[in-house]
């Protein structure tokens, strides 16, 4: 199916961007990688009369360490995160990265549109909850910085007014005693996991934990029921309850592990494999 007419807009910079959203109105549409939007727009699920690209703000996709803070710029893509030497000093955002969906979409996809869409199938808003993390957001009144945990509001539904953009992530880099990880279980590559688990935890000494945060994604979806359809795409409850009571044990082991300095390979995990 084609999208529905709409008008093209480039922007040169985010206040640009937030100019013309205004100008354009309420049907108007940043756009980023478009592995969200452009597929909406193509089954005519969202309709947007204008898209203003912000794919040509420079600086807009750096990924840079500094002062004990990772910054990702909106449109860091996840394949640059996956392969971000800055990046992988937390590698609870290497499984991440390197897990959604297939390697065109992570090519393409951002992880500023990942977080201003707000699917509740996404794999960042679960792991960077794990985090201290904040979005640096730009629009027509003063610039502001906006925990992540009060940036979503709900299922695809952010803080963000309709001319306000995400311009950067902050997250605070965990301490040397800390270690982390993000488990999700997926039918195949090109799809969201069933159910997912993210541990952040710091360890005092070699055994005690001072400090843990453990973050599921994909369970608390309402979707529209489909009974047969969900059982065999999503699973039940009872199913995903106990997946992701697994999930949680595997992603505490490999965390503890890692914050104690061993290198473990962890990511999403395929049914059948
Ligand atoms: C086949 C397929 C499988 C996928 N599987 C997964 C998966 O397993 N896990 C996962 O996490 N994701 C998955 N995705 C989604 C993918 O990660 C997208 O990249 C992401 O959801 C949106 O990022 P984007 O840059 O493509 O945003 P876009 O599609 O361009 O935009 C998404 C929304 O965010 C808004 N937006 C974008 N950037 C900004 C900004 N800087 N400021 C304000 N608003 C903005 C747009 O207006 C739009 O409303 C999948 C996508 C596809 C097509």
């Amino acid at each position: 199916m084609y999208a529905h007419p709409f008008s093209y807009h480039r922007a040169k910079s985010l206040a640009e961007a937030s100019k013309l959203l205004r100008q354009l109105g309420e049907e108007s549409r940043v756009l980023a990688g478009g592995q969200s939007l452009i597929p909406l727009m193509k089954m005519r699920l969202a309709r947007p009369t204008a898209l203003v690209d912000i794919n040509f703000v420079s600086g807009l996709g750096d990924i840079q360490s500094h002062n004990g803070e990772l910054r990702l710029g909106a449109l860091a893509r996840h394949t640059d995160i996956e392969m971000s030497e800055a990046a992988a000093a937390i590698p609870i955002l290497h499984d991440c990265a390197a897990g959604i969906a297939d390697v065109q979409v992570r090519n393409q996809g951002t992880i500023g549109g990942s977080l201003a869409e707000a699917d509740p199938g996404g794999d960042w808003g679960a792991t960077l909850l794990t985090l201290e993390t904040s979005l640096e957001c730009a629009g027509s009144q003063e610039e502001r910085s906006i925990k992540l945990e009060d940036f979503i509001k709900d299922a695809y539904t952010t803080v963000l007014a309709h001319d306000e953009l995400v311009r950067g992530i902050i997250v605070k880099k965990p301490p040397r005693s800390s270690g982390g990880a993000y488990l999700a279980f997926k039918r195949s590559a090109p799809v969201y996991a069933t159910a997912s688990a993210a541990v952040q935890l710091t360890l005092d000494g070699k055994d005690i934990c001072k400090d843990i945060r453990v973050v599921l994604g994909c369970v608390g979806l309402t979707a529209i029921r489909a009974k047969r359809a969900e059982d065999e795409l999503r699973g039940t409850a009872d199913y995903k309850r106990a997946l992701v009571a697994a999930l949680v044990k595997r992603a505490l082991g490999i965390a503890v592990r890692r914050a104690r300095g061993e290198r473990v390979e962890a990511g999403h995990e395929y049914v059948g494999r």
